[in-house]
C-alpha cells in the first residue's frame, strides 16, 4: 500500500472552480468550536447528532477535538435529491437509535442553506423531550437563509456558491476531498430541478 495517495482537489481539477477552505482552516474552525463546547457541556454528556451523510466528516473531526465525554448518533433526512436546490419537504429516512428524553443535544451540521432542515430538526428533538438542543454548523450561506435558526456555535460564513468536499457531495461525489471547494456550474448544468 506504499503508493496509495488520497484524492485531492488536483485530481478533480477540471470540475473545481477554486478551493474555498483549506483542510487546515477547516480544522482550525472545528477546534475553536470544540473548545467552546467542551467548556459549555462539562458534566453534561452531550449527544452529538449528525444529519447523514454530509455532516459525517465534520462530526468525526469535531468529536475528536472535544475534551469531554460525548455520545454520537445519526439521522438521515431527505430534503435534497441529487441536485443543488432544496425540495422543501423533510422526511426521516433513518432515525436516531438514542432516546433523546432529558438529553443535551448538539446538532453537528455541515452547512446551513435555507435553514429548513435544521429548523425542522430542532423542533423535532424538542418535541421528543430533549433537555436542550443547540447547533454547531461548519458553514453557513447567509444569503440563502429562509428560516430563522439560532446557531449557537457558528463556523464560517460562505458566499452563495455550491460547495463540495469534507463530506459535502454533488450527486454522491467529492465527499472524500479533505478541503472545501466551489464546483464549476458546468458539472451540474442540465440537472432537472
Ligand atoms: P437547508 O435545509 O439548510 O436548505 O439545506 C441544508 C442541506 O442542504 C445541507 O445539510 C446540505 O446537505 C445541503 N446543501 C446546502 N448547500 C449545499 C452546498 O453548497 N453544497 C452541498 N454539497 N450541499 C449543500
Ligand atoms: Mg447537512
Ligand atoms: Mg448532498
Amino acid at each position: 500500500c506504499d503508493n496509495i495517495v488520497p484524492m485531492r482537489i488536483a485530481d478533480v481539477q477540471e470540475d473545481i472552480d477554486y478551493e474555498l477552505i483549506s483542510s487546515e482552516e477547516i480544522h482550525t474552525i472545528i477546534a475553536k468550536a470544540a473548545a467552546q463546547v467542551s467548556k459549555d457541556y462539562q458534566g453534561k454528556n452531550p449527544l452529538l447528532v449528525a444529519v447523514l451523510k454530509g455532516a459525517i466528516n465534520t462530526l468525526a473531526a469535531f468529536s475528536q477535538e472535544l475534551s469531554i465525554p460525548c455520545q454520537l448518533d445519526f439521522m438521515s433526512l431527505s430534503s435534497y435529491g441529487s441536485g443543488t436546490t432544496s425540495t422543501g419537504t423533510i422526511t426521516v429516512r433513518q432515525d436516531l437509535s438514542t432516546d433523546v428524553r432529558g438529553r443535551h443535544i448538539l446538532i453537528v451540521e455541515d452547512i446551513v442553506d435555507s435553514g429548513r432542515t435544521l429548523a425542522w430538526l430542532v423542533e423535532e428533538l424538542k418535541r421528543r423531550g430533549a433537555a436542550s438542543v443547540e447547533i454547531f454548523a461548519l458553514l453557513e450561506k447567509p444569503a440563502r437563509r429562509e428560516v430563522d435558526v439560532d446557531i449557537k456555535y457558528p463556523g464560517k460564513e460562505i458566499p452563495d456558491e455550491f460547495v463540495v468536499g469534507f463530506g459535502l457531495d454533488y450527486d454522491e461525489r467529492y465527499r472524500n476531498l479533505d478541503s472545501i471547494a466551489v464546483l464549476k456550474p458546468k458539472v451540474y448544468q442540465g440537472e432537472q430541478a
